[in-house]
């Protein structure tokens, strides 16, 4: 399954004419087999290891082509650093208030919504974003101790 993904997203790259090099190679597999929403940062520390000389600008490079080339989704939050998603399908998230984990979730989209906003406001309607706030299991766990 991931490496489905994996190899789907190599391909994708290749159509658009991204060279591969093993620190993309890294970054990609990373992202998509933690299926996680990490910040550069996190990347960077997570592989680190692997590629002593990798600077964090160079996550942020290839953030980008990953992003021009959409296999990620950047999600920002206020004023903490973006976050990436490589899962594409549509979904919405769920983000616990204790450790600022994000959990997908499966719902179909608010087009209704979209709709009705367009119809209240006669904007032009292109996108829009939802956030559901809690705890998360492992935090109420913690909490219960
Ligand atoms: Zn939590
Ligand atoms: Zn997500």
């Amino acid at each position: 399954m991931e490496n489905n993904r994996l190899n789907q997203a190599i391909e994708t790259l290749k159509k658009t004419g991204v060279r591969m090099t093993p620190q993309r190679y890294a970054i990609l597999e990373f992202l998509l087999t933690s299926m996680g929403h990490p910040t550069a940062d996190e990347i960077y520390r997570a592989l680190e290891e692997k590629f002593p000389n990798m600077s964090v600008a160079t996550i942020y490079n290839n953030l980008r082509v990953f992003k021009e080339a959409g296999l990620v989704r950047e999600l920002t939050y206020g004023d903490s650093s973006s976050r990436f998603d490589a899962n594409m399908d549509s979904h919405y998230h769920i983000i616990c208030r204790e450790c600022g984990k994000i959990v997908d979730f499966e719902y179909p989209s608010l087009i209704n919504v979209e709709e009705e906003a367009a119809r209240k406001t006669g904007f032009r309607v292109e996108t829009h974003r939802m956030e559901i706030y809690g705890i998360c299991n492992t935090c109420q766990k913690e909490k219960a101790v």
